[in-house]
This record gives C-alpha cells, sequence and structure tokens, in this order.
C-alpha cells in the first residue's frame, strides 16, 4: 500500500489522574494554546519535508523547555528532593535509539539522547555526560529546574498541579514515510534516588519502527515496563496483521491487569493514522494528519 504524502504529529503532556474538567479554564487554554502553537509550527516544517527525528527533537526541546511539563525545566523532585531527568528517541527508518537518564544538570535530556543515537547508539547514564559531552550541550544549576514564575503562581491556586503528572512525547510520520518517536520526563513525584523509568527503555515508554508504527508512552513507569508496551503493540501489528488501532485495544486488553495504574500513549501508524489510548483520567494531547485535521484533548 502506498504511503505518498501522507504526513501527521502527534504529541502528548502526560496522563493524570485529575479529571480534566476540575481544571480551572484558564489553565486549561494555557496548555491549550502551547499546544496548538506547537502543532502548527511543527506540521509546517513536515509539509517543508523536515525529517520525522528531528521534528520529535525540536518539539520535545520546546516542552522540555516549558515548566508546563514534568520534563526539562519543569521536572518534579524525587525522595531526595532532586530532579532525575530520562529521556529517549527512535528513529523508526534506521532502527536506532538514543537514550539517557538520571541527569539533574542538563537543559534538554532529549538532545543528549538524540546525539546519542546518532554518535553511538545505546543507553547512558548521567556519568556519560559528564566524560564525554561536557561543552555540548547546555548545563543549568539546579535553581533553573521549577523556577519558572508563571509555573510558581499556577501552583500556588491549584492544588492537583503539585502532583502533575506532564511527561511528554512526541511521534511523528514524515513525506516520506519515515516513522520516529521520543519521550522526556522528570519522571515519578517522590521516585527513589537512581529509579529508571519506562521513558528511558526502548521497546517500553519510546518505539518506532516504520514497519508498524511510532508510540510514546506515559504512567506509570513499571507497568509499561513490565509489558514492554510499546513494543508489544509494534509485534501485534506486525504478528497479527492488524491495524493500530486494534492493536493498542488488544494490548490493553490482554495486559489489563497489570495496567492498574494510569497508563496512556500516543501512537501514530505507518499510514498517518494517530490513535490516543489511556486507562487513566486524563491525557493532555493534540495532534494533526492528512488522515484527521486538528484534535486537542478537551
Ligand atoms: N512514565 C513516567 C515514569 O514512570 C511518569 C509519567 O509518565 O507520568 O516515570
Amino acid at each position: 500500500m502506498t504511503r505518498k504524502n501522507t504526513l501527521g504529529l502527534a504529541i502528548h503532556g502526560g496522563t493524570g489522574s485529575f479529571l480534566m474538567k476540575d481544571i480551572p479554564s484558564y489553565i486549561n487554554s494555557i496548555y491549550k494554546d502551547f499546544f496548538r502553537n506547537i502543532i502548527d509550527v511543527n506540521y509546517d516544517l513536515l509539509i517543508k519535508g523536515e525529517y520525522s527525528l528531528n521534528i520529535v527533537e525540536k518539539v520535545i526541546i520546546e516542552m522540555e523547555n516549558s515548566s508546563l511539563f514534568n520534563a526539562g525545566k519543569g521536572s518534579l523532585q524525587n525522595k531526595d528532593k532532586l530532579v532525575s531527568l530520562d529521556a529517549s528517541i527512535m528513529d523508526g527508518k534506521r532502527h536506532l535509539y538514543g537514550s539517557i537518564f538520571g541527569v539533574n544538570n542538563i537543559k534538554n535530556p532529549i538532545s543528549v539522547a538524540k546525539k546519542i543515537l546518532i554518535e553511538n547508539e545505546g543507553c547512558y547514564s548521567a556519568e556519560y555526560i559528564s566524560k564525554q559531552l561536557l561543552g555540548e550541550f547546555d548545563f543549568v544549576s539546579k535553581k533553573y529546574f521549577s523556577s519558572d514564575k508563571l509555573w510558581l503562581k499556577l501552583l500556588d491556586s491549584n492544588n492537583y498541579l503539585s502532583n502533575k503528572n506532564g511527561t511528554v512525547g512526541c511521534v511523528v510520520l514524515d513525506q516520506k514515510g519515515n516513522l520516529a518517536s521520543g519521550t522526556s520526563t522528570g519522571g515519578l513525584v517522590n521516585k527513589l534516588s537512581g529509579r529508571i523509568s519506562d521513558s528511558a527503555i526502548i521497546g517500553s515508554g519510546t518505539y518506532a519502527n516504520n514497519r508498524t508504527c511510532a508510540i510514546s508512552c506515559s504512567g506509570y513507569g513499571e507497568s509499561i515496563i513490565r509489558n514492554n508496551l510499546a513494543f508489544y503493540i509494534h509485534s501485534i501489528i506486525s504478528n497479527k496483521k492488524v491495524s493500530a488501532d486494534k492493536a493498542v485495544k488488544i494490548a490493553f486488553k490482554t495486559i489489563s491487569q497489570n495496567l492498574k495504574y494510569n497508563v496512556g500513549l500516543i501512537c501514530i501508524d505507518k499510514f498517518g493514522k494517530v490513535i490516543i489510548h489511556q486507562n487513566a483520567n486524563s491525557m493532555l494531547y493534540a495532534y494533526k494528519s492528512k488522515h484527521f485535521n486538528f484534535n486537542i484533548f478537551e
């Protein structure tokens, strides 16, 4: 089946236990404006022929730079009151990936993950950063994280935000049929020091394969890792020859007992169809593709 001239992208800002209807409307609008803008700018770049992997990095950088999410600047603290960031990225054409975990002094972990993909391919700890990459990325101090004035003001007035989920992710299909996926997180609030989330693990929180789809997950990482969720969905599509839509439903049904905590995902298949699925109360997302115009969370 031909896939020429099909393209699309989807982004997420995490699954949550709060109900969207409980979010004050002015906060809802802040998130919506942010999502709309990212989708518009990056959809145009896709039309101009930009490579999927570059769009994934670009989108996630923007989200990491905003305090609205639990990733990059807005990351929540672990039990030791420190941030510890994880990120991964995968190129569905070349099957290359890069992943980084446990960093606390890097502005954009997703860019480090992409650099690792390009230069080495693999998964690296925070130590790699200091040893190998010093000077190549924007380093930040402890004060940088969660010090944004707008965010602190929102926190003041809204209790639920102190438990925000807000992992970020992006999946893209470009004009040439290349899929890519990326995820970045500050991890679960109060997590144990040294915990590695699904967001850093290829096949769990992030996966892309030109033969099937690109996926980015959010939610309780241990459930996602236990089920190797993103790769599981890829393998259902591949082995059972079903649509991505169906594969996502099969996966959630099959592993429902292991998914007792919040889990959600965005998926774009090789035809540009976008699937949003979750067992949580809420998921922040937006997408645009040739199959669907624009869609955003309610
Ligand atoms: N999956 C992330 C983790 O387990 C958290 C999230 O997506 O909310 O650290």
